[in-house]
């Protein structure tokens, strides 16, 4: 695996190539003269590439544009179909795997049920969804993006640590492509599931976005002008081991009163359960459960709040008060334009959302608070499985042609950069992102002087 300031494979015409295609996935349409004017590189240059992607089937013709007084000149369209990638999300008892495009928009979905902790479970599920998409797919995959439950090397390799599941350095990874023979990178869930919401959520000029996930564990996915954030182990944004009570708790990470221990699903159907235990038959928790609160569960105490019951909502209102307490921290330090609430606790909607943004504004700073949305999931149980295809498009180097399609897996041969490469290219941020982009594109495949080389 290399870095970002690696030399690049393929040397200065790969490095073109790349990058007019990079300019085509942002810009969709556009002509050979913007292209060129756009790169810095020669007409003739520009002319032999898109030449080579007419062939690759990466960009098609569609028709002509006339420009000013001058010649009328063909339009170019970028084809985001012609190669696809899967992402897939572990969420908590099942998995989600979609086939998505070269925007990381999902074209098709399956989902396995997982049973148990075991992460050879979670492996056999996720093949299982790979194996039902993979027959479907039109146009050649490149590989597969995992939001993982847990804390992720930076490589993406490995899951270092999962609480709520106990894994210890479980090599992710290398399990699954021994499985599918197809290159795998994987990130927490939460980090993966903040990209689909920059990729393909409702917020798409969003470049500030934290995204919280509630279930079985709680983790943040931080983006931070426009990128996102992974640490120096790749542990930034593990909301669900800040602590919010000095004495509380013991938690599975070995510290006390974690917010893990008093905001996720399992803490929330404790303290239901307990909540309606004192109040002796009478919670509605404790009618649609026949008396049996054993079998209290994260949908009854949603039923139950969506009835009235003051047991449900107080629970409700407890645990979203610990998180609105470490949120309004992420708050002031980020200074996110959006918080983006999911998981399964996304599903209560208001009897949890509303005492959590009361939270976050009575306890964070004004000027934080500006324009803050917190809201719940636009992508739904979908966000992370399209993020994870978004990963798998970030941390690659290069968008292979039909040569190198049949070669060894892109992981092997080196082509996947690390977190620390060049930032993303969503396509549908283009318009704001094009400068940026654009100059570090340049800066990375050019000659030192901030434009493109010449072919
Ligand atoms: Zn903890």
């Amino acid at each position: 695996m290399i870095v970002g300031t690696a030399p690049r494979p393929g040397g200065r015409k790969q490095a073109n190539r790349d990058a007019i295609l990079e300019l085509l996935r942002e810009h969709r349409q556009t002509t050979r003269t913007e292209l060129a004017h756009l790169s810095g590189l020669s007409k003739a240059t520009v002319t032999e590439i898109v030449d080579l992607l007419l062939g690759e089937g990466f960009v098609r013709e569609v028709g002509k544009r006339q420009a000013g007084r001058g010649r009328s000149q063909v339009v170019l369209e970028f084809d985001p179909e012609a190669r696809l990638v899967l992402g897939a999300q572990f969420d908590d008892g099942s998995c989600t795997a979609v086939l998505a495009d070269l925007c990381a928009r999902p074209r098709l979905r399956a989902i396995r049920p997982i049973h148990g902790p075991d992460p050879a479970g979670f492996v056999d599920a996720l093949c299982a969804c790979v194996e039902e998409l993979r027959p479907q797919a039109h146009a050649p995959i490149l590989g597969l993006g995992v939001g993982a439950p847990g804390s992720v090397e930076p490589a993406g390799r490995r899951v270092t640590i999962s609480v709520p599941y106990g894994w210890r350095d479980v090599p992710l990874a290398d399990l699954l492509e021994a499985r599918l023979d197809l290159p795998v990178v994987a990130a927490n869930r939460a980090k993966v599931a903040a990209l689909g919401e920059v990729w393909q959520g409702a917020h798409e000029t969003i470049d500030d976005l934290v995204y919280v996930h509630v279930g079985s564990g709680i983790a943040a996915g931080m983006v931070v002008n426009g990128a996102l954030s992974f640490g120096s182990s790749g542990g930034a944004g593990e909301l669900g081991h800040v602590t919010v009570i000095p004495d509380g708790p013991v938690c599975g990470c070995g510290n006390r009163g974690c917010l893990h221990t008093v905001a996720s699903e399992p803490a929330i159907i404790r303290l239901a359960r307990a909540k309606a235990r004192q109040v002796e038959g009478t919670s509605a928790l404790s009618r649609l459960t026949g008396g049996l609160l054993g079998q209290v569960s994260l949908e009854l105490v949603r039923q139950a709040a969506e009835q009235g019951d003051a047991a449900a909502l107080e629970t409700l209102a407890e645990a979203a008060a610990h998180l609105g307490l470490a949120l309004a921290n992420v708050v002031n330090l980020v200074n996110p334009r959006m918080v983006v609430i999911g998981g399964p606790i996304a599903e209560i909607g208001e009897p949890f959302l509303a005492p959590l943004r009361r939270e976050v504004r009575r306890r964070a700073l004004w000027d934080a608070l500006a324009g803050l949305e917190i809201v719940p999931s636009a992508l739904g149980h979908d966000a992370g499985a399209i993020g994870a295809a978004a990963l798998f498009l970030e941390r690659l180097e290069s968008i292979p042609g039909p040569a190198r399609m049949s070669g060894p897996p892109l992981a092997a041969s080196g082509e996947l950069r690390s977190q620390h490469g060049a930032r993303p290219t969503n396509p549908r941020r283009a318009p704001a992102a094009t400068g940026r982009r654009g100059t570090r594109r340049a800066s990375r495949a050019g000659d030192g002087k901030g434009g493109l080389m010449g072919g």
